[in-house]
């Protein structure tokens, strides 16, 4: 440890929380109701899982280093140039990147209080200042969401990176557009400004519109995407970065050239023309999120606000027996402590019938 630099001496690795693996052994096949990870329950399109079954015949070649015809689509889908696209081993991996390539010592990272986690790593992990805003208060119409006014406050002299996600895990709030474009034009010119848009496919507000046309307007914009959510394909790792040629220039200086694999490359490609598949997982998941979020409310617990595919849930009291007791009866929530949030838990919005074991299960707790 003593041989880390100083920013990675402080940290600690990856932790999990519950393991999984072994907890699915106990469980007959898909009996465990996964809602821990934000995972779409409806899974991929089936045009993806054929395009994964049609690469096999070539796991002996490297992937496309440059991703080529991937980052073409997405381009074409964007109305981008390719060269303004730079794919990811997951957006996360497009994260870190950013981290090591714009921030480090003395250029700091600035995000919201509960902003996602992985951005005070970026920070940490390039040995960088990271500064966290207030976020809003509980009692808001976004409660703890990003405070705009508040992230502009602490970005100073020298802040490299402010990262935002919109909409926000773990709270699930989100800002509209509007603000967001009032927002980059009043941050300092030399300081990236990262909108995460993990969740974006989930959205159904018509005010919170994908940051991408913004680009033109501000060359020091990236957007972020993943093919983990909306489109159902976490197990591939796959996640894009599209923001000014300059910048994705420079990260693809330091960028593995073989980052996204074989089967990855090939289902993304296939997943994002299958329009239809993507409209069906967003009206399920608009359906399921009201219904979730109405039956939780109906028993008294405070449910954020959310247009993503999960739930922020306060139960105004440590929520640690709450999580053993949904465990011990194979419905896997996420615990919120490592947030700073100990009396709140985080709910995918499952599949319908997940959906009623998890409310069948949070009953028999709570009773
Ligand atoms: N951004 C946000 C806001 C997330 O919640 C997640 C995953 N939980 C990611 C980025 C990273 O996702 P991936 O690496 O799978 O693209």
């Amino acid at each position: 440890v003593a041989l880390a630099q100083p920013g990675i001496r402080a940290l600690r690795a990856y932790d999990p929380g519950l393991d999984l693996v072994a907890l699915r052994r106990g469980f007959a096949e898909g009996a465990l109701v996964e809602l821990g990870s934000n995972e779409n329950s409806h899974g991929p399109s089936p045009a993806a899982r054929a395009a994964i079954l049609d690469s096999l015949h070539s796991l002996h070649r490297y992937p496309d280093p440059l991703g080529g015809d991937l980052r073409r689509a997405l381009a074409a889908c964007h109305g981008l140039e390719p060269a303004q696209v730079i794919l990811g081993n997951g957006s996360h991996e497009l994260l870190m990147l950013m981290g090591q390539v714009f921030a480090g010592t003395g250029r700091g990272v600035v995000s919201s209080q509960y902003g996602f986690a992985v951005y005070a790593l970026a920070a940490q992990a390039a040995g960088a200042p990271w500064t966290p805003a207030p976020a809003r208060p509980v009692d808001d119409a976004m409660p703890r969401g990003h405070d705009l006014e508040a992230l502009l406050a602490a970005v100073g002299a020298d802040t490299a990176i402010v990262y935002l996600a919109n909409p926000n895990n773990p709270t699930g709030t989100w800002f509209d557009t509007a603000a967001l474009a009032d927002f980059l034009s009043r941050v300092p010119a030399n300081v990236l400004v990262v909108v995460d848009e993990a969740y974006l496919e989930y959205v159904t507000d018509p005010a919170l519109t994908s940051a991408v046309p913004l680009l033109a307007r501000f060359p020091n914009l990236a957007v972020t995407r993943t093919f983990s959510k909306g489109y159902g394909l976490a197990g591939l790792r796959v996640g894009c970065l599209l923001a000014d040629p300059g910048l994705v220039a420079v990260l693809e200086r330091v960028r593995e050239s073989f980052n996204v694999n074989l089967p990855g490359l090939a289902a993304c490609e296939a997943a994002l023309a299958d329009h239809e598949h993507l409209a069906w997982v967003r009206r399920q998941n608009a359906i399921e999120r009201e219904a979730l979020a109405d039956a939780l409310s109906a028993r008294g617990l405070a449910v954020s606000p959310s247009q993503t595919n999960f739930l922020l849930v306060d139960f105004g009291r440590d929520a640690a027996p709450v999580e053993a007791g949904l465990v011990a009866r194979g419905v896997v929530p996420r615990p919120m402590a490592g947030y700073g949030l100990p009396t709140c838990l985080r709910l995918t919005v499952g599949v319908r019938d997940e959906n009623r074991r998890l409310l069948q299960a949070l009953d028999e707790v709570l009773a």
